[in-house]
């Protein structure tokens, strides 16, 4: 048996893991020794990857569709077919009228390469991937306030931190590794402070649970500041040395106090007053945050407001400190870091900017597109409206988990074609007219980069089953077909070398430096040779920070007579996103059971619910039948459920109102109603009707 190095392909904590090779098939895998991150241990998730990857029902020829029906095709007649149509659909539309999604689990490799196929072979910025429904408000409102998106320290200063604040994210169950290491904070003497709506597992162990109102984070994060600078509690040199626009701050929270902060949070005075004095007299304070703060269509402000209170206290710059957004999927840093969003080049070089352009069609001998590109819901829009024809979807399955399904599905079903790589037949890939079998992570050599922006190596461990392909390889074979010859690469390695010339956050990386420790942390560069654990240390990207007055804005949807529940959304810890890999896993399996409605045992008993009751849950776009399951983890009048089950896809009643900034759709937040079934009836599950696609009901 081998062992070989690689990365656990779930979350973006990005643990150390060695795959057991035996045979050539990975039959388990065990924790990295002295990994910086995972320190010698893996999550549940982590320990079940073998079941993610079993070659059992993984694509292995290329499919074409016809009549309706898949068939099975040759590589050569299901590239020249995806060339053709994508070149008609660009004859018939303009060069607009096709789009590229790529994908937060794929390797930086391959997500640099589906970049450039758009820009250099497609000649579109039409580009993104799934950022765009979690952490999109974390790139452009920490691009607003300090100049960079990511991580500001790693996840070891939490060792290091006196104060952990954690909002909107329920750590111990979506990134594990990282809720144990501040859980062992705490237990040293580190206070813990989370603020959430739900009695998250972490909630419940905190020193202090602030349990907001669900959608009122700005309202708690200006009433705290507001406290904070009444009291004189805000750090006066870090504001004079390193942040600008400070007075329009200052007055604008001057007209707020604590009694209507308390008001519209529901939190008491005295624990915001409590909660701000702890924040801002801690020595270091590190502030983590997920996507009970950026899934809102205030997700740009939300991160700004959390911006606002770490830049007033000076809580970033320093080791034990920063404004840090988890991340969720394990490359979805390096498929930003890539390029693959409309406005930015590898390295957030601006798409808009002259400069970049000529810099890139120097580089890459062909001239660079000039109109901005659309997001991904800007493509389901463009392609209801007919404006888009043909989508190159790699490895997302958008038609689960984006907002509304129905109108996604209708989408893709408008389109002129639909090609996806997929390791397997997913729902989104059941839409498509031609699907590639692509490789999975264990067969690839490559890199991702996790949360805390710590690039490093996998590699390839077992062969890929069947023809599948790798999807640089792939890129580079139809760029070949429609006439560009720039991305014949012959390994992983030269696609990474050519990312990192013309990139400077990545100028210094390379795979043999990669190989010397666990991965280096960008800005990795002449200036910063061995990576940066730390960023902000003397100045930010922006040279002195922003700070920004910002007024709360409700969810889109509040409760009424005809929805009366406030919906949310959360992930359990046995699962992963859509359940596509983790639901393989027997064990994960038998953790947690499909299809259930959280819902307050006060909320059930008004309606003389009782716990497994079967309802219908119905929202403005979609209902869904479901089981009841009653939980003070909720306060009343607020239902939740978890996003990884094809039996009860929640998406089908989530709301795409959207961030004007980021385009993140509010999947945090809509109003249902729900209904109990008839006595004796059994929930109808979706899975039942698996073989009907989601388009045929429409
Ligand atoms: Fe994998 Fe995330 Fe668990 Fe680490 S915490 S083992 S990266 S799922």
């Amino acid at each position: 048996m081998q062992v070989i190095p690689s990365i656990c392909t779930f979350c973006g904590v990005g643990c150390g893991l060695g795959l057991r090779v035996e045979r050539g098939r990975v039959i388990g895998v065990e924790p990295q020794s002295g990994h910086p991150v995972s320190q010698g241990q893996l999550c549940a998730k982590g320990w079940s990857t073998s079941f993610a990857i079993d070659p059992g029902n993984r694509l292995t020829e290329p499919l074409i569709k016809e009549h309706g029906k898949f068939r099975k095709a040759s590589w050569e007649e299901a590239l020249q077919r995806i060339a053709s149509e994508f070149r008609a659909a660009q004859q018939a539309g303009g060069a607009d009228a096709v789009g590229v999604i790529s994908c937060a689990r794929a390797t930086n490799e391959d997500n640099y390469a589906a970049q450039k196929f758009a820009r250099a072979v497609l000649k579109t910025n039409n580009v993104d991937h799934c950022a765009r429904i979690c952490h999109s408000p974390s790139v452009t409102g920490l691009a607003r306030t300090l100049g960079s998106g990511a991580m500001s320290n790693s996840v070891a200063d939490i060792d290091q931190a006196e104060l952990i604040l954690v909002i909107g994210a329920d750590v111990t169950e979506n990134h594990a590794m990282i809720g144990a290491r501040m859980l062992r904070a705490q237990a040293r003497g580190a206070r813990l402070i989370v603020i959430d709506p739900r009695k998250t597992r972490l909630a419940r162990l905190a020193d202090i649970h602030l349990q907001l109102r669900l959608g009122s984070n700005i309202a708690l994060l200006n009433g705290l500041l507001q406290i904070i600078f009444k009291n004189g509690w805000e750090n006066a040199a870090f504001l004079a040395e390193r942040c600008e626009d400070i007075t329009p701050l200052r007055q604008h929270l001057a007209a707020i106090t604590p009694e209507q902060t308390s008001a519209a949070t529901g939190i008491p005075v005295a624990e915001l007053i409590r909660v701000a004095e702890l924040f801002s007299h801690s020595p270091a304070a590190f502030t983590a945050y997920g996507m009970g703060i950026t899934q809102f269509q205030s997700g740009t402000n939300n991160v700004m407001a959390v911006s606002n209170l770490v830049l007033a206290c000076g809580q970033i710059g320093r080791p034990g400190t920063g404004v840090n957004p988890l991340r969720g999927q394990n490359n979805v840093q390096g498929a930003c870091d890539m390029g693959c969003l409309p406005n930015v080049y590898p390295g957030y070089q601006k798409a808009d900017e002259p400069a970049v352009q000529e810099k890139f069609a120097a580089a890459w001998h062909t001239p660079m597109p000039v109109t901005p590109g659309l997001t991904s819901m800007g493509m389901t829009q463009a392609a209801l409206q007919g404006d888009l024809r043909a989508l190159m979807i790699i490895g997302e399955d958008p038609v689960v988990t984006d907002p509304d399904q129905h109108q996604v599905a209708r989408a893709y079903a408008a389109l002129d074609f639909l090609v996806a790589f997929e390791l397997t037949l997913t729902e989104t890939a059941k839409l498509a007219d031609v699907v590639l079998p692509a490789a999975a992570f264990v067969e690839k050599d490559g890199t991702f980069t996790n949360c805390e922006r710590r690039v490093q190596r996998i590699r390839k461990a077992v062969a890929a089953p069947g023809s599948a392909r790798i999807d640089w390889q792939i890129l580079g074979e139809l760029a070949a077909r429609m006439g560009y010859a720039g991305m014949a690469w012959d390994s992983a390695e030269a696609v990474f070398d050519e990312m990192a010339a013309l990139t400077p956050l990545f100028s210094a990386m390379s795979y043999a430096g990669l190989d010397k420790a666990h991965g280096l942390q960008w800005p990795c560069n002449a200036e910063h040779p061995q990576g940066s654990p730390v960023l902000h240390a003397q100045s930010f990207p922006l040279g002195r920070a922003r700070l920004f007055p910002l007024t709360q804005v409700e969810p889109a949807e509040g409760p009424d007579a005809g929805y009366p529940f406030v919906f949310t959304t959360h992930r359990f810890h046995f699962h992963y996103n859509c359940g596509s890999m983790t639901r393989k896993s027997p064990l994960l399996e038998r953790e947690t059971p499909a299809g259930l409605l959280l819902i307050n045992p006060q909320d059930a008993a008004k309606h003389g619910w009782h716990d497994l009751q079967a309802v219908c849950v119905r929202s403005r776009r979609g209902s869904l039948e479901v089981r009841l399951q009653l939980t003070d983890d909720l306060p009343p009048g607020t239902v939740a459920m978890p996003y990884h089950f094809l039996e009860a896809p929640c998406n089908r009643l989530t709301n795409d109102a959207m961030d004007p900034i980021s385009k993140m759709p509010e999947l945090k937040a809509c109003a249902v109603a729900i209904e109990p079934l008839a006595a004796g009836v059994v929930p109808h599950n979706p899975r039942d009707a698996r073989e009907v696609p989601v388009y045929a009901s429409l």
